[in-house]
C-alpha cells in the first residue's frame, strides 16, 4: 500500500517528515520514502509546503490504515487552524495509470490546486482516503502517493512525477528535547561538509558562516542533509556529532531539483505564485531600496520586474552590477508583480558604453550641441558629428549566479548540480 501524508505541522511545531519515522517504527517497515516538495508560493502552508509518502507492506491494509489514522491522530498540530492534516491510501492492486492521475503532483508543484479537485479523482479512482480539519492536506497527500507509486512500480513513468530527486537525511530529536537548543558540534559540521561536498550540498554556508542543515523552528527535526546519493548524505550524517537522537530516515526528494519553475511561452502571462524562467533585456539600472532589496527590470515582449531580496545577501552584490542592455536569464517566483530572483543567468554583457567625444586637437570632452545637431569642443571650435565608443570594464562575467544557501528554498537547484554549464556556486 502507498501512504501519502500531507499538513500535519504548524509554525509551532512537528514536521510531517516526522510521521516518517514514527511510521518506520509502528508499521515495523517501509519502503521507498518521498519527500515531495509542493508549490512554495501557497501562502497558508508552512515554508517548506512538504508532503511525505511511502509503502507498506507485510500487514494487512486495515491494520496499515489504522496505525497511520491513530499516528496522524496523535501527532496532527490540529489546534492550529492552518493544519488541516490529510492521508491517501493507493492500494498495490491500483492500475489506473492516467494522465489525470500522472499529472497531478506536477500541477501541486507548479499551480495551485483546489481541495474539489484531489476531492474529484479520490472519488473517480476510489482512493481512500482520511483527514482531519477542512481536510486540504488530502492535495499533498494524494500528490506524493502517486509519485510513491509511480516510482516503485512505473520506474518508466517516472519522469512525469520526479525527473530529477536527490536525497535529504532527515534526523529527529528525542521528545523531551523538542523546543530546547539544538546541541551540534559546529566544527564536525563543517568537517562533514568539506568532506563529502559536492556530493553533499546546504550543509553549512561558509560565506555567511551558518549551519544551513540545522533548523531554528520548535520541530523535532535536529538536522536535514542533503545530498545526490543515500550513501553521501548517511556518510556525512556520520561524521556529524551532535546529541543523543531518536532516529533518522532517508527521503528520496524533488529537492534541489528546480522542479518547481516553468519556462513560459511568452513573458506576457507569468501568473501570480507561479515560478519561472525567464529571458530578456535589462532596461532599467539596478536600484537598492531602503532595506536592501535591490530591484531591476527586464524585457522581452513584456517588462518583467526582477527582484533579489535582503536575504539573499552577497547574491545582491552580482545584482547591482547588472548594466542596461544586458542579457539575463531569470529563475523565480513571480509574487505580487515581481520576479523574486533564486537564480540569475547572466547570457551576455555589454562591454563598451558610448560617450561624449574627444577633441583630436586638445584631448577634451566635447560637449552636444543639442539634440542631432553633432558635439564641438568649446575650446577649438572642432565639431564631432557622434559619440565615440568605449570599452569598459565589467566585474561580473557570463555564467550562473544563484543565492547562498542560507537563502535557497528547498526546491531550488543548486548550481553545484548543474553540471557541464558555466557555474558560479555559492556556499
Ligand atoms: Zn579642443
Amino acid at each position: 500500500m502507498f501512504i501519502g501524508i500531507d499538513d500535519t505541522d504548524s509554525p509551532d511545531g512537528m514536521c510531517t517528515t516526522y510521521l516518517g519515522l514514527v511510521l518506520k517504527e509502528r508499521l515495523e517497515s517501509i519502503e521507498n520514502p518521498i519527500l515531495y516538495r509542493l508549490n512554495p508560493n501557497v501562502r497558508f502552508k508552512t515554508r517548506g509546503n512538504a508532503s511525505i509518502s511511502m509503502r507498506a507492506q507485510n500487514e494487512n491494509n486495515k491494520k496499515i490504515k489504522k496505525i497511520v489514522k491513530d499516528t496522524i491522530k496523535e501527532f496532527a498540530m490540529v489546534e492550529c487552524n492552518n493544519t488541516n492534516p490529510g492521508v491517501v491510501f493507493i492500494d498495490e492492486d491500483f492500475n489506473s495509470i492516467t494522465e489525470e492521475i500522472l499529472s497531478f503532483p506536477l500541477k501541486c508543484v507548479r499551480s495551485f490546486v483546489d481541495i474539489s479537485d484531489a476531492e474529484n479523482i479520490l472519488e473517480k479512482y476510489s482512493i481512500d482516503s482520511f483527514y482531519l480539519g477542512n481536510g486540504r492536506g488530502r492535495i499533498g497527500a494524494l500528490a506524493s502517493a502517486i509519485v510513491c507509486l509511480v516510482d516503485t512500480i512505473y520506474p518508466e513513468l517516472r519522469y512525469r512525477v520526479l525527473p530529477d530527486h536527490t536525497y535529504e537525511l532527515l534526523a529527529y530529536r528525542k521528545k523531551e528535547r523538542w523546543g530546547e537548543k539544538r546541541v551540534v558540534d559546529v566544527e564536525s559540521v563543517f568537517k562533514a561538509d568539506e568532506l563529502t561536498y559536492p556530493s553533499t550540498w546546504d550543509t553549512v554556508d561558509t560565506v555567511n558562516k551558518e549551519l544551513v542543515c540545522v533548523p531554528n523552528t520548535k520541530c523535532p527535526v535536529l538536522l536535514g542533509v542533503r545530498g545526490e546519493s543515500e550513501k553521501a548524505v548517511i556518510s556525512a550524517f556520520n561524521m556529524m556529532k551532535h546529541e543523543p537522537i531518536e532516529g533518522w530516515v532517508v527521503y528520496k526528494t524533488n529537492q534541489g531539483t528546480d522542479l518547481h519553475i516553468q519556462n513560459p511561452s511568452s513573458n506576457i502571462d507569468l501568473k501570480e505564485g507561479e515560478s519561472y524562467v525567464v529571458r530578456g533585456r535589462v532596461v532599467s539600472e539596478p536600484s537598492t531600496i531602503r532595506g536592501g532589496h535591490v530591484f531591476f527590470t527586464i524585457e522581452n515582449e513584456k517588462e518583467v520586474k526582477c527582484a533579489a531580496f535582503e536575504p539573499t545577501k552577497q547574491f545582491r552584490n552580482i545584482v547591482r552590477e547588472l548594466r542596461v542592455g544586458d542579457e539575463v536569464r531569470v529563475y523565480g517566483s513571480y509574487i505580487e508583480n515581481v520576479l523574486n530572483l533564486e537564480k540569475i543567468e547572466i547570457v551576455s554583457l555589454v562591454n563598451h558604453e558610448l560617450r561624449n567625444p574627444l577633441c583630436p586637437k586638445c584631448g577634451k570632452s566635447m560637449k552636444s550641441k543639442g539634440n542631432g545637431k553633432g558635439y564641438e569642443c568649446v575650446k577649438c571650435g572642432t565639431y564631432a558629428n557622434s559619440k565615440r565608443v568605449v570599452p569598459i570594464e565589467r566585474p561580473i562575467s557570463v555564467g550562473l549566479y544563484e543565492v547562498p544557501p542560507c537563502a535557497r528554498r528547498h526546491i531550488s537547484k543548486p548550481l553545484v548540480r548543474m553540471r557541464g554549464k558555466c557555474v558560479h556556486p555559492m556556499r
